[in-house]
């Protein structure tokens, strides 16, 4: 136990808490569910583009501690990035949890290092990743309507 760790503790229960990027947006919006059934995890995410930014995101739903804290992160690090940097930072995301990388996140996303000892619980991991495998999703769909 060191200072890391209870700042870290701080951000993710300050994301949590936030109720900044939770609701749907109003259509036309792209959205997905994800589900997490080994925990129980049940979001929605919404997101608008312009084919090249993402101008818009929230996200909706019932999940633990860990799955909701990375999916505000999540809308707080992508809010007008374009597409393909936002692929990067789903990336950066997996390689930190499931590769054991050292990340190296963009300004605003910063926060998203607070989840990186979420890689000691294979469990949870599935918790944080759940917000960005639908991001993922989402942004096929995105790729496949500007193609
Ligand atoms: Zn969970």
């Amino acid at each position: 136990m060191n200072m890391g760790d209870d700042l870290y503790r701080e951000i993710i229960l300050e994301n949590y808490k936030s109720k900044k990027n939770r609701g749907a947006l109003e259509s036309p919006a792209f959205h997905q569910e994800g589900v997490n059934p080994s925990c129980g995890d049940d979001i929605e995410l919404y997101i608008k583009s312009d084919g090249e930014r993402i101008t818009d995101v929230s996200f909706d739903g019932m999940g633990c501690s860990i799955c909701l804290a990375s999916a505000n992160m999540l809308c707080e690090a992508i809010r007008g990035m374009k597409v393909d940097e936002a692929e990067r930072l789903i990336d950066g995301v997996k390689g930190m949890l499931t590769r054991n990388e050292v990340p190296d996140f963009p300004d605003g996303a910063e926060d998203l290092e607070a989840i990186q000892g979420v890689a000691n619980y294979p469990v949870r991991v599935k918790c944080a990743l759940l917000s960005w495998n639908t991001l993922n999703q989402i942004l096929e769909e995105i790729r496949g309507e500007s193609a």
